[in-house]
């Protein structure tokens, strides 16, 4: 018999909801992904690579024309020049860089700090390089980081703190003033940051995403991932990028060569060109979303779910309290899939100790007008 390195891990809440949606027929508000495609531009630019002979390997460290246009988009937007050939890798999915970097920091009998609700891909990043997670539960209902108990989870095997801006699955967002206080906290020890901003473009009613890029102390010891899977409506592109100082970078690379080596040559031909013809593409995101997440929550407003509208991400929470008391959130995620035909997704698997008090589904609105409407009569008929 194999013994499992992840022997609590079963299949990701993503699959199993995604499943049960097929298999009912329901609408998939449940995996976070676009049901409309991605820019046309940039779909033919796939083409003309391919066609163009761009099909073998890009270099381990990705394109040079794509890390070119991370550079120049960070510069732009945080205000920061990096060096794309020092600091700027492309990955196979923003999910393989952090994989990746949580290898290059973490080993064994080493502690990593989350935050819950996390990511599911965290914890088994951490464990397989030989650490453990410690949980820090986010604040409710604001989903905010509990800086007491964060001052005293650290100790002498912390060795690195994931933060998630804006929030999956909240939509809550960090600002500036936290990463002071984050950076004061760690500051003289050897704890190092891995900042997970793949909604980096998805904020809303005009707030600012705090990058930790944007901050100079932070980034010294800082990994930032991004995904173009959300910027620009391809999750099935599966590509990513970290940025990173160089020697952080030099010690991510060792180990993406071996993960994957490289990513996809004509995805990444594909999304530089369309990155220099379109830079404004990331400057329309917010609009382009907010009118999404209102147009839902608009037509929400007359059901009984309760709700406060997200202030990123493409994901909406909603409270069910007055609906199904009596149900848990993975029971109300699966009786509103197959009683109402909308799947979503239960927030309690993103903690290691879930509220007991919470009744919350997770809701994803990145999604076609018809679509929103016609889930969001499902819901308001409940
Ligand atoms: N981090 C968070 C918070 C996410 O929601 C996702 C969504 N897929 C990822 C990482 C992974 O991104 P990718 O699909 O590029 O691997
Ligand atoms: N990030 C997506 C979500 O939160 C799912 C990605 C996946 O299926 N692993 O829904």
């Amino acid at each position: 018999m194999i013994t499992s390195k992840l022997p609590n891990v079963g299949t990701t809440i993503f699959t199993t909801m995604s499943q049960l949606a097929a298999q009912t027929g329901a609408i998939n508000l449940s995996q976070g992904f676009p049901d409309f495609d991605g820019p046309d531009a940039l779909r033919e630019a796939v083409t003309r690579h391919v066609m163009a002979g761009h099909n073998q390997y890009a270099p381990m460290t990705g394109l040079p024309a794509l890390r070119e246009q991370v550079a120049a988009k960070v510069a732009s937007l945080y205000g920061r020049a990096v060096d794309p050939e020092a600091e700027v890798t492309i990955t196979p999915g923003a999910t393989q860089a952090i994989f990746c970097a949580i290898q290059a920091l973490v080993g064994q009998g080493d502690e990593a700090i989350v935050f819950d609700p996390c990511y599911d891909s965290y914890e088994p990043s951490v464990q397989l390089a030989g650490g453990t997670c410690i949980h820090l539960p986010l604040t409710l209902p604001d989903f905010a980081i509990d800086w007491q108990r964060l001052a005293d989870a650290i100790g002498p095997r912390t060795r690195l703190i994931v933060l998630n801006t804006p929030h999956n699955p909240s939509g809550a967002l960090l600002r500036r003033g936290d990463l002071d206080r984050l950076a004061a906290l760690i500051r003289d020890r050897d704890i190092y940051v891995l900042s997970d901003e793949v909604y980096e473009h998805l904020v809303y009613d005009g707030a600012e995403h705090a990058s930790v890029l944007r901050h100079e102390e932070l980034y010294r010891r800082a990994f930032v991932v991004s995904s173009f899977g959300k910027t620009y409506h391809v999750t099935g592109w599966k590509t990513g990028y970290v940025i990173a100082p160089p020697a952080l970078t030099a010690e991510l690379r060792k180990i993406h060569q071996y993960v994957s080596f490289t990513g996809v040559t004509p995805l990444q031909w594909a999304l530089a060109d369309f990155m220099a013809q379109q830079p404004n593409h990331v400057l329309e995101l917010p609009a382009f979303y907010q009118a999404k997440r209102d147009l839902f929550c608009d037509l929400l407003a007359g059901s009984r779910f309760g709700f406060q509208r997200a202030a990123g991400t493409y994901f909406q929470l909603a409270d069910y309290s007055a609906i199904r008391p009596d149900l848990d959130d993975v029971a109300m995620a699966r009786w509103l899939t197959q009683e109402h035909g909308v799947a979503a997704i239960p927030i309690s698997v993103f903690y290691q100790e879930p509220p007991r008090e919470a009744r919350l589904v997770r809701f994803c609105f990145a999604k076609r007008e018809d679509t929103l409407r016609q889930a969001a009569e499902r819901l308001g008929a409940i």
